[in-house]
């Protein structure tokens, strides 16, 4: 595993040798020049940041999600129902991202599961007090609230409009599993001291078992990414594989109109007329952003190497480059409990409608984002196992649906 995980840190890093360009961007001299440089070859009308406005675009379609994942499958089911046309793009040649290798866990408050095994004391307002406890201050309120609303519901159309497993096959856990330090699923028992607050019990497993990456076996993450794939493909909803987001395409007033990815040798340009929404998952895959934010986890500096290599290979923060390119904002970056890699290391600022924010705190119109490539939701203490898939699933359907009514 640690081979594997030097060897993936080496391919990034030939592959940030060859961003120069996006290295560039990272400065306001940079990106100016790097406008120069760049509008002098293309031939469309050139932008300040991201990519240049191609004279034709390959393929239109309502909504673009980046990432067959936890928050491009909801994201992807919601605009869809709501009338748009949609089209997924997906990194990898296989579906379902950290989805389909994760323990399974989804958090929410006053589901029909908890309801079926009698336990009504639950509240969307317990939920949310505890997460906001576990974001020490630093966490946005609002969409905590939205969160801890919203979460709950999610379970139950999860089981109920999409025809997830029975409610009878699921169950709840008893504590949030937290292992202590160095594996670390939720708030550790130091912190329920400090601050004396009671975890959550709130986590749902259908079938809890050790990640896999095979998903004929319908259990934890598997089972849960059976129910958005299975939802996915009955809604003819295409997706293009091994088809990368590499910047968008926006206005000079960040208008977003669409995305350049690229296939294999083949750059595209994909319009999106009404929306782009982002769900590429996080950065710990990415050295330079690892370096930058997170120092002491950085591939090959520390303990994290061990948590990236039995984690995501697909997370190097593209997306949130992409939108950090055009002026987003970032939210809760290089926040993250002390070696779970994958649940609340911060990215893209958005606001309660899922909408990117500016660093100004204006929504960039027509850009949408989700799940580990967003901040704000989480900070150092991970709250709880379960929380981390529900907040994906939770902003990628709020993105849909908003997306698909401009
Ligand atoms: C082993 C493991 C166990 C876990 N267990 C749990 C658990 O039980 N409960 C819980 O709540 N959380 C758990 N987590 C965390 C949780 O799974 C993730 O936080 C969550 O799934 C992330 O959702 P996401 O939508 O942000 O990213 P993902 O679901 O990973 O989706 C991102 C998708 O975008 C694709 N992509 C990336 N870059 C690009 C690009 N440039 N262009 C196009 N596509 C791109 C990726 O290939 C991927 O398919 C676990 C994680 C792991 C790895």
């Amino acid at each position: 595993l640690l081979k594997e995980a030097f060897a993936m840190s080496e391919d990034t890093r030939q592959e940030d040798k060859g961003l120069t360009r996006r290295g560039f961007l990272k400065t306001s001299g940079g990106a100016a020049l790097a406008g120069v440089a760049a509008g002098a070859m293309l031939t469309g009308s050139r932008n300040a940041f991201g990519a240049p406005i191609p004279k034709k675009w390959d393929q239109e379609v309502d909504v673009v999600i980046l990432g067959y994942g936890t928050t491009g499958l909801p994201a992807a089911i919601e605009a869809h129902d709501a009338g748009a046309s949609v089209l997924i793009l997906e990194k990898l040649d296989w579906l379902g991202g950290s989805l389909l290798r994760c323990g399974g866990g989804m958090a929410g408050a006053n589901t029909i599961v908890q309801k079926a095994l009698g336990i009504v004391d639950d509240t969307p307002d317990k939920l949310y007090n505890y997460v906001m406890a576990c974001g020490e201050g630093f966490v946005d309120p609002e969409l905590v609230r939205v969160y801890a609303d919203s979460a709950g519901k999610a379970i139950d159309w999860m089981i109920e409009a999409l025809g997830g497993q029975p409610v009878s096959q699921w169950s709840i856990a008893e504590k949030p599993l937290s292992l202590g330090p160095g594996v670390n699923f939720g708030a550790t028992p130091v912190f329920y001291e400090k601050y004396g607050v009671k975890p959550i019990m709130e986590c749902h497993w259908f079938t809890p078992v050790a990640p896999k990456r095979d998903k004929t076996a319908l259990a934890g993450g598997t089972a849960l990414f059976k129910i958005l794939d299975d939802a996915t493909k009955a809604r003819r909803i295409p997706v293009m594989l091994k088809t990368s987001l590499q910047e968008l395409v926006a206005t000079p007033e960040k208008e977003v109109l669409g995305v350049k990815a690229i296939n294999g040798e083949k750059t595209m340009h994909i319009r999106a007329k009404k929306a782009v929404i982002i769900g590429t998952g996080g950065f710990i895959w990415n050295e330079q952003m690892m370096k930058k934010y997170l120092p002491s986890h950085a591939v090959g500096g520390g303990k994290g190497v061990v948590v990236v290599a039995i984690h995501q290979d697909n997370d190097h923060g593209e997306g949130i480059l992409a939108g950090q390119a055009i002026g987003a904002d970032l939210a809760t970056m290089g926040h993250r409990p002390p070696d779970t890699s994958t649940v609340g290391s911060g990215g893209l600022k958005i606001n309660t409608k899922a909408e990117v924010l500016d660093v100004y705190g204006k929504p960039i119109p027509r850009l949408y984002a989700g799940g580990r490539a967003t901040g704000g939701l989480m900070s150092n203490q991970y709250p709880s196992c379960g929380t981390a898939v529900s907040t994906a699933v939770c902003f990628g359907r709020i993105a849909g649906r908003n997306a698909a009514k401009l």
